[in-house]
């Protein structure tokens, strides 16, 4: 009874959310993609979802508009990324709140990621007057060559359930400033927070006053929506953040097509704990790096490399964290763990637990919790789990809040280790000593794509660019110079002498 009591209550509490933001009730009233809250596990509101026709005119009406936006000068495109800045200030706490309810990620952590969203269109806002080209030595008399940067067309932005909106505002703030048109396939797990963020785009751009229409579009559905946009030609770049299992079947078909991708797929993430590490502070980025967001962040810490002076101490102290870290309703402000999307993250979670143990590990942890209360839904005790060595297991990534730990004596042993797995998203080492970090970031170091020191792999800021190599696709993303995976660069060379010198000291003289 309390339980039915509370889904009436999260289902109204999402309505009136999605209504505040300006969402028509029409949207999410009925449809075949079913919005579920992972706080009970209920239905929460159903969602249409896009057949082919309505991709195609979609992509049809983002080149058009894209014909338009490529002309508008890159600063008056940073006024739109500025005004959809303030529409996301000023929503900031309903928008992260539909969040935290559809995705189940915690107060904090939902207003993070609205905040994250907010930081790259201040990024991309600075970042429009700052479209650089170079000017380049030419080896010719009277010729000047240079650089010009040019937009691409329309951008697909393929995203998962678990940075739901974020994401999207990385890849759309850099791809608007740059002229790019955009369509937007959100995860079928969380369709609402997409629509919310559709409609403060919608409020920015009748602001804006002469945006061409569809500048922006969500394509609500399933994998098939996404293959349309992988498929279709008039989409130059795809943006996809999901599975490696997504990535290996989308890659091949954009390479077949020569269009670009960005591709963000999963990771399995290690830190390196050294014998002069502070344990203190190694203990509080092991803690959010491996329980935050129950463990569904693709930077979450998934394996510790402890050196053996220092394995009991920092285990005594890591099985106290594990004991008492809360987990309940993201909504309460005490829960520092939230629930799992869905039984399907369940049942993988228990699949890879029992492999553990199989292969000898000893687990802290891990057991379901709160059935009572929530019985749909799939609250876990995030899991600690001793591991003689780096088996199968511990090598692939489970996106559930598993922590494997092992051992090491040599620096070089464990940068074998935090480099043989399939992955290189982010890595980090715990030390005091400069010789030990400075290797780990070195050439021979660490093989990800971020490699941190003294802190966690997770949390990244918007600052730098965001990505990771081998099965994590090798795409970057957010701040440094990403904003050129979006552009297409012109080398223009001009000759003003009179005379044609041919490069290289050809001669062809008629
Ligand atoms: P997922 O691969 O199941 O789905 C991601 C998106 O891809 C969804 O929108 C889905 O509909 C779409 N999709 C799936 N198959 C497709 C196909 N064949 N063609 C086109 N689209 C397709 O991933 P998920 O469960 O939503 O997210 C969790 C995974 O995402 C984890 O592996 C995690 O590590 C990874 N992730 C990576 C990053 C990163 O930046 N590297 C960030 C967040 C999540």
């Amino acid at each position: 009874m309390e339980a039915r009591a509370l889904d009436r209550g999260l289902a109204g509490e999402a309505t009136a959310l999605l209504r505040k933001l300006g969402v028509q009730s029409q949207t999410f009233e009925r449809g075949s993609v079913t919005a579920r809250s992972p706080i009970t596990g209920q239905i929460i509101a159903r969602v249409e979802s896009a057949n082919s026709a309505a991709v195609h005119s979609a992509i049809a009406r983002a080149a058009n508009a894209f014909r338009i936006w490529r002309s508008v000068p890159a600063p008056r495109r940073g006024e739109f990324v500025r005004l959809l800045g303030e529409e996301l200030r000023a929503a900031k706490t309903e928008l992260a709140h539909l969040v935290t309810i559809e995705a189940g990620k915690i107060t904090t952590e939902g207003l993070g990621e609205v905040q994250e969203m907010i930081d790259i269109c201040d990024f991309a806002v600075g970042l429009s007057r700052q479209l650089h080209g170079l000017t380049i030595a030419t080896e010719r008399r009277g010729h000047r060559m240079m650089e010009t940067w040019r937009p691409l067309g329309v951008v697909g932005v393929i995203t998962s359930f678990n940075f739901p909106v974020a994401v999207w505002a990385w890849n759309a703030a850099l791809a608007l400033v740059c002229g790019n048109t955009l369509i937007w396939k959100p995860s079928e797990k969380t369709p609402l927070v997409a629509l919310a963020t559709q409609a403060l785009f919608e409020r920015a751009a009748a602001r804006f006053g002469d945006a061409p229409e569809r500048l922006s579009t969500v394509l609500v559905g399933g994998r098939d929506v996404g293959e349309t946009l992988v498929e279709d030609a008039r989409v130059q770049l795809i943006s996809a953040t999901g599975s490696t299992a997504m990535g290996r079947a989308i890659a091949p078909r954009l390479a077949g097509r020569f269009a670009r991708s960005i591709l963000e797929l999963g990771g399995n993430n290690a830190a390196v704990v050294c014998a002069s590490a502070s344990l203190d502070l190694a203990v509080r980025a092991i803690a959010f790096a491996a329980m935050g967001t129950a463990g569904q962040r693709c930077t979450t810490l998934r394996r510790l490399i402890v050196h053996e002076d220092v394995y009991s101490e920092l285990l005594s102290r890591l099985r106290r964290a594990y004991a008492s870290v809360a987990v309940g309703d993201p909504r309460d402000g005490a829960a520092l763990v939230g629930p799992l999307i869905d039984q399907d993250a369940y049942a993988a979670m228990q699949g890879a637990l029992d492999e553990a143990r199989a292969a000898g590990g000893v687990i802290l942890g891990g057991e379901r919790v709160l059935t009572e209360t929530f019985p749909n839904a799939f609250y876990v005790r995030p899991a600690l789990v001793e591991m003689p060595g780096q088996t199968d297991v511990v090598r692939r990534e489970t996106f559930a809040p598993i922590l494997y730990v092992m051992k090491f004596r040599s620096l070089d042993e464990a940068i074998e280790l935090n480099n043989d797995v399939a992955h290189g998203l982010a890595s980090s080492i715990f030390t005091a000593r400069l010789d030990e970090a400075e290797r780990f970031m070195a050439a021979d170091g660490s093989d990800c794509g971020i490699v941190n020191v003294n802190i966690g792999p997770s949390g990244a800021e918007i600052g730098g660019a965001f990505g990771g190599e081998k099965d994590t696709g090798g795409g970057r993303e957010a701040g440094s110079d990403c904003w050129k995976f979006y552009m297409r660069r012109a080398t223009n060379t001009i000759n003003y002498s009179g005379e044609l010198p041919l490069a290289q000291g050809v001669k062809f003289d008629l």
